[in-house]
């Protein structure tokens, strides 16, 4: 399979329902690298995965995680506590609040509810700083001669950052480069869409970021929802012609948009010849419908 011929294992975090989001383990040469870590209810699910592996926790360099939003890094400070050696790789302005979540977690409870994060993102546990390294931009990290090197790609959040693989010659987007469920798959294409959550999303930016990626002539993206292309450029048409869509949806007017993104995705999913019902479509989509018109509202009143 191709990601274990690069050393590469996906962990499924089982948020929400299967293949929604995703950790990814990197090994070289007994040096191991964990790339987002969902939310701590997937903290176990990650340290067995590495027990089948047979790495050590001591293995364990870096966790990184592609900006602080709770589907990526709200168990970070839970497994943190597992990894005697491992570093918290971030962006500058995401660090201080995984060393106190405060504020993430009031942004959480103001966007899915305070019920939903409480049943769905688990325990938020600080960071002490000591742990963390704030990155820089072309930063490179290295594990046993595998070079992975931090992009920053803001449009999504102001603190994304994706990890360019010398190994695979891949890149790990976290929410820079869009989202992908397997469920959207016809003959062996994908069904990809952008996400605008909010607060913070930036259209300009979120074009120039994957301008910025794709200079890197990547021959894999690697999605944390969910799993990756081999065709990069298939990918950066449907986000770029998403995008714009999106665009148009808010351009006149806001009123009614969870129904107008609603149809949309019905629409294109159809035009994709995806065979599911529009109601199965819907309810694939509740949770982008629900914030994307969220972040597109905010972004279209700034
Ligand atoms: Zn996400």
């Amino acid at each position: 399979m191709l990601l274990s011929k690069f050393q590469i294992d996906l962990v499924d975090s089982e948020l929400i329902r299967d293949k929604f989001a995703g950790t990814y383990i990197l090994n070289s040469n007994n040096e191991v690298a964990i790339i987002e870590v969902s939310t701590s209810h997937a903290v176990p699910t990650i340290l067995k995965r590495l027990e089948e592996l047979n790495i050590p926790k001591e293995s364990v360099k870096y966790l990184f995680i592609t900006h602080i939003h709770l589907d990526h890094a709200g168990g970070a400070g839970t497994l943190l506590k597992e990894l005697p050696r491992a570093k918290l790789v971030v962006q500058p302005s995401g660090a201080k609040h995984m060393v106190d979540p405060t504020k993430l977690i009031l942004g959480a409870n103001a966007v899915y509810g305070e019920e939903v994060v409480k049943k769905d993102y688990g325990v938020i546990t600080p960071v002490d700083q000591s742990r963390i390294i704030s990155c820089s931009d072309n930063q490179v990290f290295n594990i046993g001669g595998r070079e992975l090197t931090t992009i920053f790609t803001p449009g999504h959040a102001r603190h994304h950052i994706s990890i360019y693989d010398s190994i695979s010659n891949g890149i790990f987007t976290g929410d820079s480069f869009g989202l992908t469920y397997p469920e959207l798959n016809i003959e062996g294409r994908r069904f990809y869409q952008p996400t605008t959550t909010p607060t913070a999303f930036e259209y300009d930016k979120m074009v120039e970021s994957i301008d910025k990626m794709m200079a890197f002539n990547p021959k894999l993206l690697f999605f944390t929802h969910y799993g990756f292309s081999d065709s990069p450029k298939d990918v950066e048409y449907q986000i770029k012609k998403r995008l714009d869509d999106y665009v148009d949806l808010v351009k006149f007017n806001t009123e009614n948009l969870e129904l107008r993104l609603g149809q949309y995705y019905i629409n294109e999913c159809s035009n994709f010849g995806i065979k599911l019902s529009s109601e199965n479509i819907l309810k694939l989509f509740e949770i982008d419908i629900k914030l994307n018109s969220m972040g597109l509202i905010l972004w279209k009143n700034r």
